[in-house]
């Protein structure tokens, strides 16, 4: 049998190779951080990771880490409800919902099973879902499994908003989902106005904020924070695989009634493991870092401003941003690949993206800024990128 399967896989794989739509993976020889080693011995500053508050290789959630691997032992073989429970789990889950502002949490090994895990609990076929058409894909795959009928609007688009929740007048119950910062453009959904439409409409929301939990806001609490609307989310769910740290974890945190449940219900938690000690313990003493202060978070703001200022000075087209993702637009597919690749070069480490990621004719190279960054990394990334921006015919 697995020989004319075999044939079938190869021709798919060639026709992706083929297109130019082959990912390869380049190999990090050390810990994720500002300036990382490949395994060719190249060290170079990584602009790519979702690292943003620089907490990836922290020396405090390192050793937080260690201490729970000695307290707490390395697994948990068990999911939550037979015998996967630490009293470190519950910890973490109140302090998420205490940095949200939420009556409770429930984690999950990554934020895409609580995607997955969250629409076909709590709705039914006589509901509705509203999703943003540039949600994530976990996100989209979670309201496949879900039997509530499916509308979807156009990207931080109101009217269209507007439209769609009219249309679901008739259902049962309504339910609002948009990411809190859409990963390829950076930009934030106005979920002010979202709150206020679901007020109108009788309808729930619920905010992805896996690029936007501690980052956005003054204070990093994410949309609620920066819309002064604390309380007025239903859902959020978010991950520990980002900012907070980057290890592996996801949650939804929000109404007490609906984490309850979802406790009784969620697939992705009752039938997968929990997440093991030593992520947890980080976790916990990260939020309580974050509860501290909210020095990362300027240092994450302001790196964030200055590069961006810096890079519309040098010439360069970028997308309106008010997180920590800046896509500097070059529309050319083919552009945006030599373009990475010259930056590489320059020891700069950035991704150029392309038709299906981002829309036809929408080819870009996205930055990530860090709190890591430090001032010397970015007058050195914004000077490769003006000497490649040049050679490239980019700038003038
Ligand atoms: C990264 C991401 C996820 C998945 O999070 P993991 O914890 O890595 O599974 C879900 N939603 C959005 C918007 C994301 O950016």
């Amino acid at each position: 049998m697995y020989g004319k399967f075999k044939e079938h896989l190869q021709k798919e794989l060639h026709e992706i190779k083929e297109a130019g739509l082959y990912k390869s993976e380049r190999i990090i020889a050390s810990a994720q951080d500002a300036e990382i080693t490949l395994n060719t011995g190249q060290k170079v500053l990584n602009f790519c990771a979702n690292n943003y508050l620089g907490l990836s290789n922290h020396p405090e959630l390192v050793s937080a880490a260690k201490e729970a691997l000695d307290s707490h032992g390395y697994g948990m073989s068990s999911v939550r409800f037979i015998c996967g429970t630490q009293d470190l789990h519950k910890s973490l889950e109140k302090k998420i919902a205490e940095y949200f502002g939420t009556d409770d949490t429930i984690l999950y090994a990554a934020c895409f099973d609580a995607n997955g895990g969250v629409f076909e609990p709590l709705l039914g076929e006589n509901d509705a879902i509203i999703s943003d058409e540039l949600n994530h894909a976990s996100i989209i795959d979670g309201v496949r499994l879900c039997k509530a009928q499916r509308y979807r609007y156009k990207t931080a688009n109101m009217e269209d908003l507007e439209e769609q929740l009219k249309l679901a007048q008739s259902q049962r119950f309504r339910l609002i989902v948009t990411d809190g910062v859409f990963s390829m453009d950076g930009h934030v959904a106005p979920v002010d106005k979202i709150v206020k439409l679901a007020e109108k409409y009788d309808a729930m929301v619920m905010v992805d904020e896996c690029h936007s939990a501690g980052v956005v806001g003054d204070t990093g609490r994410g949309v609620t924070e920066l819309y002064n609307i604390r309380g007025q989310v239903d859902i959020i769910t978010g991950t520990l695989g980002k900012a907070f740290g980057g290890a592996i974890g996801g949650f939804t945190t929000g109404r007490k009634e609906i984490i309850e449940l979802l406790r009784q219900r969620s697939r992705p938690y009752l039938f997968s493991n929990s997440i093991p000690p030593s992520v947890t313990n980080a976790g916990i003493r990260m939020f309580d870092m974050m509860s501290k202060t909210a020095e990362l978070q300027n240092r994450l703001h302001e790196n964030t401003e200055y590069f961006v200022s810096k890079m519309i000075e040098a010439g360069f087209d970028i997308k309106p941003t008010k997180s920590a993702i800046c896509a500097v637009m070059l529309y050319d597919a083919k552009l945006s690949q030599d373009f990475a690749a010259s930056l590489l070069k320059e020891g700069i480490y950035v991704i150029g993206f392309y038709f299906p990621v981002v829309a036809k004719g929408q080819a870009r190279i996205r930055v990530q800024l860090s709190a890591a960054h430090k001032r010397e990394h970015l007058d050195k990334a914004i000077a490769a990128f003006t000497k490649v921006g040049k050679e490239l015919g980019v700038l003038k």
